[in-house]
C-alpha cells in the first residue's frame, strides 16, 4: 500500500463501480415496458434510501414507469441547488442482454445500455453515497432525478423535470461523454431544438384502371410535400428537416389511386428563434395538387439548449476541476437532444454529458471506458462539492 492510501477512508473504486452498472445493466428497461422499468427503479431506490436520501416516488402513466427523486439528507430544503439528472430507460428491447451481455474486452465494456445511460446514471448514486461514506456534503441542497422516458422524448417527466428546475441553481445531466472531431471525452454546453411533425395528405381513392382521372392521389401530393420539407435543410445555419418514416397505400394493391399518406418528420435547430421559424413553415404548408388537404400535427417537443453566460461559468468550474485532476475536458454542442434541453431553456446553467466516457449509443458496439469510471465520479463529486 502505498504511502497516500494510508488511512482507512473508502476510496473510489471503478471495480466496485462497474459491479454496480452491470447490476442495472442486467435489468432490461425498454422504455415502452414501464413494469421492466419500474424493475430497476426499485433497485435504485433502495440503494439511495439505505445511503440515507429522501425518496419519492412519482407515478409512471400512459404505460410508462415511475419516476424517482432523491434529496440528500443536508442543506436547506427552501434554498435552490443542485438537480442531477439521470434516465434509467434504454432504447433496447427485450432479449438484447442475451445477444449481448455485459462483455470487457481491455477498457471496454459493452453492454446494451450500459453508456446511455445506466453508466452515468450509476456514477451519480455512487458519487452521492461517496460523499455519505466520507461525511462530506455539498454546500448547496442536491436534488437526483431518475426519469423512466427519456429515450422517448420524456412525454411523461416534462413537468415533473421542469418543476424540479424551477427550484434548481444548476443542472448536472448524467447523459455519456461524447467524441467528437478528435476531441476524447467532451462535456455537453448546448443542444439543438428537437421537434417532430406528422403531416398527412388527403386525396381522393379511385381504381386504378377504370377512373384514374377521378382520383387524387395522396401518395403524389405526400412525395412533392416531403422535397419542401427536405429542402428546409440549411446545414450552414444548422438547421436540418428530415423526413424519416412514410406510409401510403395498401402493400399488393398498386390498382388503387391512395387517399392517404403521411411522413414523420424530425427538425433540429440551433436556438428558439429558428426552431419557431421552420414550426410556422411547416404549419403554412399548402396543398400543391388539386383537391387535396393537408393534415399537420406537431410542433418543438425539446426546446434549445444553448450555451449561455451561465452555462460557460459552470463549464468552466468543470474544466478547472479537471484539469486540476490531470486532464482536459473539451466541451461539444450537438444536434441530440436530452432532458438538459428542458432544465436550460428554463434559464437554469445546465451541464451535460457528465456520465460515463465511451461510444456507441443506440448501436450494437455500445460500449463505456473503464478507465473513465474513477474520474468521471471524482469530477462529478467535486463539481458538486464545489458549487454554491
Ligand atoms: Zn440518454
Amino acid at each position: 500500500m502505498d504511502g497516500q492510501h494510508l488511512s482507512n477512508q473508502p476510496r473510489i473504486d471503478a471495480a466496485e463501480i462497474l459491479d454496480g452498472i452491470t447490476e442495472w445493466v442486467e435489468i432490461e428497461t425498454p422504455s415502452t415496458d414501464g413494469a421492466a422499468v419500474d424493475g430497476l427503479s426499485r433497485l435504485i431506490e433502495r440503494q439511495f434510501a439505505e445511503a440515507g436520501a429522501e425518496v419519492t416516488r412519482v407515478p409512471g402513466r400512459d404505460g410508462f414507469g415511475d419516476h424517482l427523486l432523491f434529496r440528500a439528507p443536508w442543506g436547506n430544503p427552501s434554498e435552490k441547488g443542485i438537480l442531477v439528472v439521470c434516465h434509467m430507460d434504454t432504447v433496447w428491447q427485450h432479449g438484447t442482454l442475451g445477444r449481448r451481455p455485459v462483455t470487457r474486452e481491455g477498457d471496454k465494456v459493452f453492454g446494451p445500455g450500459i453508456y446511455d445511460m445506466k453508466g452515468g446514471a450509476y456514477l451519480a448514486y455512487y458519487a452521492y453515497r461517496h460523499l455519505v461514506r466520507l461525511g462530506r456534503r455539498t454546500r448547496l441542497p442536491v436534488h437526483f432525478l431518475f426519469v423512466s422516458d427519456e429515450e422517448v422524448g420524456s412525454g411523461t417527466s416534462r413537468q415533473l423535470i421542469e418543476a424540479q428546475a424551477a427550484h434548481a441553481k444548476y443542472a448536472l445531466v448524467m447523459e455519456p461523454g461524447r467524441n467528437h472531431k478528435g476531441l476524447m471525452n467532451c462535456v455537453v454546453t448546448a443542444r439543438k431544438a428537437v421537434g417532430r411533425f406528422v403531416v398527412t395528405a388527403h386525396g381522393v381513392s379511385a381504381h386504378a384502371g377504370v377512373n384514374h382521372d377521378l382520383g387524387r392521389n395522396a401518395m403524389r401530393e405526400l412525395a412533392r410535400q416531403i422535397l419542401v420539407l427536405e429542402d428546409l435543410t440549411d446545414y450552414a445555419r444548422g438547421i436540418t428537416v428530415n423526413v424519416g418514416v412514410v406510409s401510403a397505400g395498401n402493400p399488393g394493391f398498386a390498382n388503387v389511386v391512395p387517399d392517404k399518406a403521411s411522413a414523420e418528420v424530425d427538425f433540429r435547430c440551433p436556438d428558439a428563434t429558428s426552431a419557431e421559424e421552420i414550426a410556422a413553415k411547416v404549419h403554412a404548408l399548402q396543398p400543391i395538387g388539386p383537391d387535396i388537404r393537408l393534415e399537420i400535427v406537431g410542433g418543438v417537443n425539446r426546446p434549445a439548449y444553448e450555451r449561455d453566460d451561465g452555462v460557460a461559468a459552470l463549464y468552466d468550474q468543470a474544466a478547472a476541476i479537471a484539469r486540476d485532476m490531470g486532464f482536459e475536458l473539451p466541451e461539444v454542442s450537438t444536434g441530440g437532444g436530452s432532458d438538459g434541453n428542458f432544465t436550460a431553456a428554463m434559464g437554469v446553467p445546465t451541464l451535460d454529458g457528465l456520465g460515463v466516457c465511451g461510444a456507441g449509443a443506440h448501436a450494437s458496439n455500445e460500449h463505456l471506458l473503464y478507465s473513465s469510471l474513477e474520474p468521471r465520479t471524482q469530477l462529478l463529486m467535486r463539481l458538486m462539492e464545489s458549487l454554491a
